[in-house]
């Protein structure tokens, strides 16, 4: 199996490409630079590319005016110092969601300026979607005081297979009323900004590596579990997109061969006994009408009999696919998202029973797993995380 790092369209078109990897180069002294100045030796140490290398990339930075240095000493020997340039520049960070939409503004440096989320009813039109995403940016940016001239990018998440050569959501989409759309013309010509979309779970993903606790893990695997069960991967430091850019379905993987039909035309998919739409139809059926995602969290805190239950079958299923994953990839941390996430422990423990039960021993006791610490904001982060990942010459 192989995967390359680059995220571009343009490194996605020529894999392996010399271009391909120096953009990564960049994104890693970016990254680096992130957490604060530093002199290029220890830019060399924090990204594990050589001095040589890195002076290279501060020069180019430097060229297109991303990063500037001064002369300092490090342990009494002359040395250069690089810091990010400030700037006004911020990345716009959209996430669609079945029922919602959310936009953060973010800096360079990690640090959101100012976010909103609106809700959107479920079954919306995607074009309503888009003009709602519209109206909060430009409310956000106007608040800021800033212009589309400060804004480098607009990365956008959506949750459902994104086909890379048609730029089309995919069938076995989420939201069904956005297959088939062009996604990065129409929200290019909707915002009126350089727009980068990817698969939610993808930008889930991006967000644990780039500004969760995880930003050192090599390869991380991003599971959300909301009404549909999808991950992102990240290998060898970079998103793996594949051959057509849709990775990480393992909401259709094939748990119960005799299982229900699942909405992809397969049987006994992970989603059918695992997303919270089924584990709601589940437990509907005793308490019709009353169950919700925000019921089942109250109720499984409250120690509600089958609620745990439920999520006991649920978090064993996800682990028995999650298992399946972590053999082959060998992830140092799996992060689980969505809005159950913030039971903890209730919702690891059952996933946890199942990767161990999967895998082979040394992979399953060495792979570490924990819940998102960035809750319903991941893939908004992660959207942004994208857009910061373009070559810093993309302002347009
Ligand atoms: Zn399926």
């Amino acid at each position: 199996m192989s995967s390359r790092p680059g995220s571009t369209p343009s490194s996605r078109r020529n894999p392996g490409s010399q271009s391909a990897l120096r953009l990564l180069n960049q994104e890693r002294v970016l990254t680096a630079l992130a957490a604060g100045p530093a002199t290029q030796a220890e830019l060399a140490r924090a990204t594990g590319l050589s001095t040589a290398t890195v002076s290279n990339i501060v020069k180019e930075l430097e060229r297109d005016g991303a990063v500037h240095t001064e002369p300092t000493t490090s342990s009494g020997r002359r040395a250069l110092q690089v810091r990010l340039t400030p700037d006004n520049n911020v990345a716009v960070g959209i996430d669609f969601g079945r029922r919602h939409v959310r936009v953060v503004l973010a800096t360079r440096d990690f640090r959101v300026v100012a976010e909103d989320a609106a809700a959107l009813e479920l079954g919306h039109q995607a074009e309503h979607g888009i003009l709602t995403a519209r109206g909060l940016m430009e409310h956000l940016l106007t608040e800021q005081g800033l212009s589309h001239g400060d804004v480098i990018g607009v990365g956008v998440g959506i949750p459902g297979p994104l086909d890379h050569r048609s730029h089309t959501v995919a069938h076995g989409a989420v939201l069904p009323e956005w297959v088939g759309i062009e996604t990065d013309t129409r929200l290019h010509e909707a915002l009126g900004l350089p727009v980068h979309v990817d698969n939610d779970a993808n930008l889930g993903a991006l967000a644990e590596a780039t500004w969760g606790p995880h930003g050192g893990a090599q390869n991380l695997v991003f599971v959300k579990i909301g009404s549909g069960i999808g991950a992102g991967l990240i290998v060898n430091g970079g998103p793996v997109y594949g051959h057509l850019g849709i990775t990480g379905e393992i909401g259709h993987s094939a748990i119960d061969d005799r299982g229900a039909v699942c909405r992809c035309g397969s049987r006994g998919c992970l989603e059918t006994v695992a997303s919270t739409t089924t584990m709601i139809e589940q437990l509907s059926r005793n308490e019709p009408g009353t169950v919700t995602t925000r019921s089942i969290v109250t109720s499984a805190r409250d120690g509600h009999p089958p609620t745990l239950r439920v999520l006991d079958d649920a978090g064993l299923a996800i682990g028995h696919a999650l298992g399946t994953v972590a053999n082959l990839l060998n992830p140092e941390v799996i992060v689980v998202g969505g809005p159950l996430a913030e039971l903890g422990e209730l919702l690891l423990a059952p996933i946890r029973r199942g990767i161990l039960r999967h895998t082979i021993p040394m992979v399953g006791a060495s792979t570490a797993l924990t819940v998102s610490s960035l809750g319903e904001r991941a893939e908004a982060l992660g959207a942004a995380a994208l857009v910061f990942r373009r070559p810093v010459t993309a302002k347009s």
